[in-house]
């Protein structure tokens, strides 16, 4: 017998009537996230250790309309980790999606030759700086019956790269933590699903290239799309993963980078 296919109900992936909280937002793909949300009309603390770059990012997005405010907070402390959360609950009364995507990429350098403080500096930011916003956002997420999280990892989080062991380590850990969250918290009705950037046109990118002359340009021959990402393409991924678009989505580590880990 012939299989007729049925179109099922329209699902509206809005995101107009959501809050969220994106941290790492005044630069780069942090940046592009608050103003992908803006766009879409969703509410957003965007918070950050840069006041400066917060605040621009922030009247950026205001510009289209959206309720979108600052809020200083560095992720290598709990409790301004905790006060961003409450700040968002407070303001918007919920709190819908989460972007933990602060990270910072540390020395160039072989393991011999780095520090231990370097490379403990980069696990307490990329590692348990993640750890520490899941803390604050899965229980209040549970409590209110729902939520999508979003953990910024990397490709370095899914394959190696010499040079960058801390924070080839400290994005593995994001991808683990994804996973363990995702299972922890999927009866809560709460997904949790990590970003997996290839190499991406920020300001990142510009250090890595600064402190490595051709570089990057060893990376592009390898890639095979040949190019740089854009942050825009980073948080149009970002985006659907907090939208109801993605709601049998969880504990996922989404590539978009070209194809450089084309398996
Ligand atoms: P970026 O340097 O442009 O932005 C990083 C932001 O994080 C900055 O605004 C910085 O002030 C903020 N930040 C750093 N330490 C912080 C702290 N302790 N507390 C709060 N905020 C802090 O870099 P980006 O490329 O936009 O990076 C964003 C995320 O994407 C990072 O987690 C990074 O590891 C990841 N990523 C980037 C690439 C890339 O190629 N650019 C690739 C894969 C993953």
């Amino acid at each position: 017998p012939r299989v007729r296919l049925r179109a099922g109900p329209v699902v509206t992936p809005t995101l107009a009537d959501k809050a969220a909280v994106v941290t790492g937002a005044a630069s780069g793909i942090g940046r592009a996230t608050v103003l992908a949300f803006a766009h879409a009309g969703t509410r957003v603390v965007a918070a950050d250790v840069d006041a400066a770059g917060g605040e621009a990012t922030a009247a950026a997005a205001r510009a289209t309309g959206a309720d979108v405010t600052f809020v200083a907070c560095d992720v290598r402390s709990g409790a301004d980790v905790d006060a961003l959360v409450a700040h968002a609950v407070t303001r918007f009364g919920r709190l819908d999606c989460a972007v933990n995507n602060a990270g910072v990429e540390g020395l160039l350098a072989p393991i011999g030759d780095c520090p231990e403080a370097a490379a403990a500096q980069v696990l307490d930011v990329n590692l348990m700086g993640v750890w520490r916003c899941l803390h604050a956002e899965l229980p209040r997420m549970a409590a209110q019956g729902g939520g999508a999280i979003v953990n910024t990892a990397s490709v370095a989080g899914l394959v190696g790269a010499g040079g960058l062991a801390p924070y080839v380590a400290s994005k593995h850990g994001v991808v683990g933590l994804t996973k363990a969250a995702a299972l922890e918290y999927a009866a809560h009705g709460v997904r949790v699903n990590a970003i997996c950037p290839g190499v991406i046109q920020t300001p990142m990118v510009d250090r890595l290239a600064a402190a490595s002359p051709g570089i990057v340009e060893a990376l592009l021959a390898v890639k095979p799309m040949g190019r740089l990402g854009t942050p825009e393409e980073v948080a149009a991924a970002i985006v659907w993963l907090c939208s109801d678009a993605a709601s049998f989505t969880t504990g996922h580590a989404l590539t978009v980078d070209g194809g450089y880990v084309v398996p």
